[in-house]
């Protein structure tokens, strides 16, 4: 005689749910939630949204993608289902406009994250929050005031700043030298947008030197093919919203990959943004340096030798985030 059927069980009461909230289901947070479920991070997705049918109806959809991927548990719910989620990934906002500039974003955005910090703090007051919504630095350093207010450490709180431009930076390397881009090793700093900063005197291919990599090989790495990465990279958003509207797979894989050294506790070095003390003589600003994520979020960051150009485009970049910062003093 067969077994009777085990009770049912749901993951959200099992005690080794690994729960990841998503607050904000347009574009880049649904489409987070479909990295997750495809590289199988964590074991339940909750979406919320203020319009609460789209996130149902996404929820719904990458549910369907589970079969084929790996064992999630993907809802749409209301801040309270957020309770006991270990991270928190803020996409909610406005998306950028066809020429519109991230700084641009700036105050409408903010006030969405007055109202939706203490929100999922009120549920969630364990969970590390990850920022995705631009502009990101300035995003970044709200939701981390609010939080900080609320008794988080500003640590807990980081955002996926150069993330993305660094994964862009490495795509197109990787492309024009022939190299699987896992392989090189490439880095984005300062703002996530127009005043970024490319490392080139940091990049390495498997270890060795970009230039000697480029001498051995004979593959032309001339000041006009660094000017047309450099391009590339630091224009990308702007190019694919002239094309599609709007980007979502590159910062949704950033997000996956982010919450998986959060949730594995991992120590991967990545370019998070988070705010540091002093960078090219600016205090107290929230940019992107190469950081250890763990579990607890940023454990500490590494401030990387420069070269004197790059230490000056830096200290632009540290610039330009501070005062746009500084520009919403009292707004929230
Ligand atoms: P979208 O318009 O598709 O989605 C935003 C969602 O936020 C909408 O569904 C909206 O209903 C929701 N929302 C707004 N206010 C809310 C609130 N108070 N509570 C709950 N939900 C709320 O936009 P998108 O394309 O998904 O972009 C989202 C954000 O991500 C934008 O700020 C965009 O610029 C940014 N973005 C960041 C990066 C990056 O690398 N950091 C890359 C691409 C886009």
């Amino acid at each position: 005689m067969l077994a009777p059927p085990a009770k049912k069980t749901s993951l959200a009461e099992s005690e080794a749910t690994m729960k990841i909230g998503i607050v904000g289901s347009g574009f880049v947070g649904a489409t987070a939630a479909y990295a997750l479920v495809m590289r199988g991070v964590g074991r339940e997705i909750v979406l919320v949204d203020k319009a609460l049918p789209r996130a149902e109806a996404e929820a719904d959809d990458i549910l369907h993608a589970v079969p084929f991927a790996h064992p999630l548990e993907v809802r749409a719910g209301d801040f309270p289902d957020l309770k006991g989620s270990q991270l928190v990934i803020l996409a909610a906002g406005v998306g950028q406009q066809p020429g519109e500039s991230r700084l641009a974003l700036l105050a409408r955005n903010a006030a969405v994250f007055s109202d939706i910090v203490p929100k999922i703090l009120r549920y969630a007051p364990e969970a590390v929050l990850v920022v995705a919504t631009n502009p990101v630095d300035v995003m970044t350093h709200v939701a981390a005031t609010l939080a900080e207010r609320l008794g988080l450490p500003r640590s807990r709180v980081l955002g996926s700043g150069t993330t993305l431009d660094t994964a862009r930076f490495r795509a197109m390397l990787g492309q024009h030298l022939g190299i699987d881009a896992h392989h090189v090793h490439a880095y984005v700093l300062g703002e996530h947008g127009d005043t970024e900063v490319l490392t080139w005197s940091l990049v390495n291919v498997g270890g060795l030197p970009l230039d000697h990599f480029a001498a051995t090989t004979g593959i032309c790495l001339s000041e006009e093919v660094r000017q047309r990465i450099d391009h590339e990279v630091r224009d990308a958003a702007q190019m694919i919203i002239a094309g599609k509207g709007a980007t979502y797979y590159g910062v949704a894989s950033a997000l996956a990959r982010i919450a998986s050294a959060v949730l594995g506790d991992q120590r991967a070095m990545l370019t998070v943004s988070s705010q540091t003390d002093a960078i090219a003589g600016v205090e107290q600003v929230t940019l992107s340096l190469p950081r250890l994520v763990g579990g607890a979020g940023v454990l500490t960051e590494f401030p990387p030798p420069l070269n004197a150009d790059e230490e000056r485009a830096l200290q632009h970049s540290a610039r330009t985030i501070r005062d746009a910062t500084d520009s919403l003093s009292g707004a929230f």
